[in-house]
């Protein structure tokens, strides 16, 4: 798997989906780059997203909020006080760590233990075998899960309670019964803000201290009044936004997994206080559906549900995916209470209600969110998508089989070769077709070659023209995931395609 992985970052490289930032100066530590299909790619998940939250739902709408916002904002949201990693040194290593990281992947490292121990024992016991029955009768898994219990409740409590001595005693015992890193020398743990911090205003003296939003979310809550008020709008509904975010993550790995600027989808759903569960509940429904709908097996996905819960929130759950490295968070759904929206209304001094006509009170409105990185579903796509395949002749091909509406090129026209009217052709057909589809042209070496190129970059149709196309007006569609071929009249392409990429 971590092959793969590699493999999979090498692969973004060399076909222009992402780039290390400034990599001439060798890069700058957890910032990319998208590249030419990597734009095209991160366009169409944004579409994706854009269209099923604000076409398929009447009752939200859109905005583009700033990224620079009055700084009052992150004391209101919490952000100034609280938006901290907890961070510890190894002092024998010199590395850096989250506190809280280091302990759930403890955690995840024990729990394949487990799995591992289920594995051997259900090829021992064959067809009479019981997962369950296993788990809560053998000695060593008990002991594994025991331990895994006590430690994320202590975690939890710690953390809570920003107990921070007490987090670093956890990783402290840790190191005895099961060692994570072979040391044992640990600084203390201290409180990491990630907020960017810069200057607005003309000298240093006069200038204010303002942040780089590290969530969209804070743009849509001051605007709440803004937007129902000018769109009349009335409760239920929402208010979605893609936009950067900035971090200061200290310990990114991962690739664009945790990068210190990303971009986010997300939707804040105002609802009447009291409804909140029932929203929530379909918030998590609509959202898996959106996931599942790409086709990439429903085993992938998985939700986490938070024990533990963020100041703001009164449930949250994560949609997990399958990476090469694990199931992990891509999105995060909170039902967030009036948290946001009332302490804004403390902290401006603005009074920041709705009056429903049908109850005919006024109230400040619940909130259920749903919140997703552009990039790591990015990531997602490509992680499910990059194959290696062993094909009948023995040869091997690498293909992205990226569903076809979100695919950075849809179609590629290829002449069988560079002379005889083929190229005039194929340019005549890409005319008829660029103005609804990402369009790619390709001569150069042999068809062969020219497939795997595509199959490569993930394009779902290669359209070869050949002589007989020069009489009978049909041309040869190429399928990448099947790889089969059909003849077809050229005035039935347009047709296929567009079948193909509509979601
Ligand atoms: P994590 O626990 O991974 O740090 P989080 O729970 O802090 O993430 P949220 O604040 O809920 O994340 O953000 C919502 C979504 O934004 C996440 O599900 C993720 O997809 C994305 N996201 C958050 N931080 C980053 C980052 N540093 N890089 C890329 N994407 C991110």
């Amino acid at each position: 798997q971590e092959e793969l992985f590699k493999k999979l970052i090498s692969h973004c490289k060399e076909y222009g989906f992402i780039f290390p930032s400034s990599e001439i100066y060798d890069g700058l530590a957890a910032v990319y780059d998208y590249g030419q299909l990597g734009v095209e790619l991160k366009n169409n998940i944004k579409r994706y997203w854009w269209d099923a939250m604000t076409k398929l739902n009447d009752n939200i709408v859109g905005i583009d909020a700033a990224i620079f916002m009055h700084p009052r904002t992150w004391e209101a949201s919490g952000h100034v006080g609280a938006f901290n990693d907890p961070l510890i040194d190894n002092r024998d290593s010199k590395k850096r760590y989250r506190a809280d990281v280091l302990i759930e992947e403890w955690i995840a490292k024990q729990e394949e233990k487990i799995v591992k121990e289920v594995e051997k024992a259900a090829k021992r016991f064959g067809e009479s075998f019981s997962e369950e029955q296993f788990r809560a009768t053998n000695g060593r898994v008990l002991e594994l899960q025991q331990r895994i219990d006590e430690t994320t409740e202590r975690m939890a409590k710690s953390l809570t309670d920003n107990d921070l001595d007490g987090v670093k005693q956890i990783i402290v015992d840790l190191e005895i019964v099961c060692p994570i890193s072979g040391t044992r020398n640990w600084t203390d743990v201290r409180q990491f803000n990630l907020m960017f911090e810069t200057k607005m205003g003309a000298s240093a003296e006069a200038a204010s201290t303002i942040y780089l939003r590290p969530e969209t979310a804070q743009g849509i809550f001051v605007n709440f009044l803004n937007v129902q008020k000018s769109g009349r709008m009335k409760i239920p509904f929402g208010i979605a936004q893609i936009g950067k975010a900035f971090r200061n993550e200290i310990v990114a790995r991962q690739f664009i997994f945790r990068m210190k600027e990303f971009e986010q989808m997300e939707m804040q759903f105002f609802i009447a206080p009291g409804t909140e569960l029932e929203w929530y509940e379909h918030w998590k429904q609509f959202r898996m559906r959106w996931h599942q709908a790409l086709g990439f097996g429903e085993q992938h996905y998985k939700f986490h549900n938070h024990a533990k819960l963020a100041h703001y929130a009164n449930a949250a759950c994560d949609i997990e995916y399958e990476f090469p490295f694990g199931f992990k968070e891509v999105e995060g759904i909170h039902s967030r209470t009036d948290f946001d929206l009332g302490n804004h209304q403390k902290f401006s001094g603005k009074k920041i209600q709705y009056f429903d006509t049908e109850k005919g009170e006024s109230y400040v409105p619940f909130v259920v969110e749903t919140s997703i990185g552009v990039d790591r579903m990015f990531l997602q796509v490509m992680s499910a998508s990059l194959k290696e395949e062993k094909l009948e002749n023995g040869e091997e091909r690498t293909v992205l089989a990226i569903p076809a509406p979100i695919a950075p090129v849809k179609v590629a026209v290829l002449p069988l070769v560079k002379k005889d009217g083929l190229p005039e052709m194929a340019r005549a057909i890409i005319n008829d077709l660029k103005f609804e589809h990402n369009c790619q042209y390709d001569e150069k070496d042999s068809i062969g070659k020219r497939y795997r190129r595509q199959d490569a970059i993930g394009t779902p149709f290669c359209i070869t023209i050949d002589h007989q196309s020069l009489e009978d007006k049909t041309v040869t569609i190429r399928h990448r995931d099947s790889m089969t071929q059909e003849r077809v009249s050229i005035d039935a392409v347009a047709g296929i395609i567009g079948e193909a990429v509509n979601m």
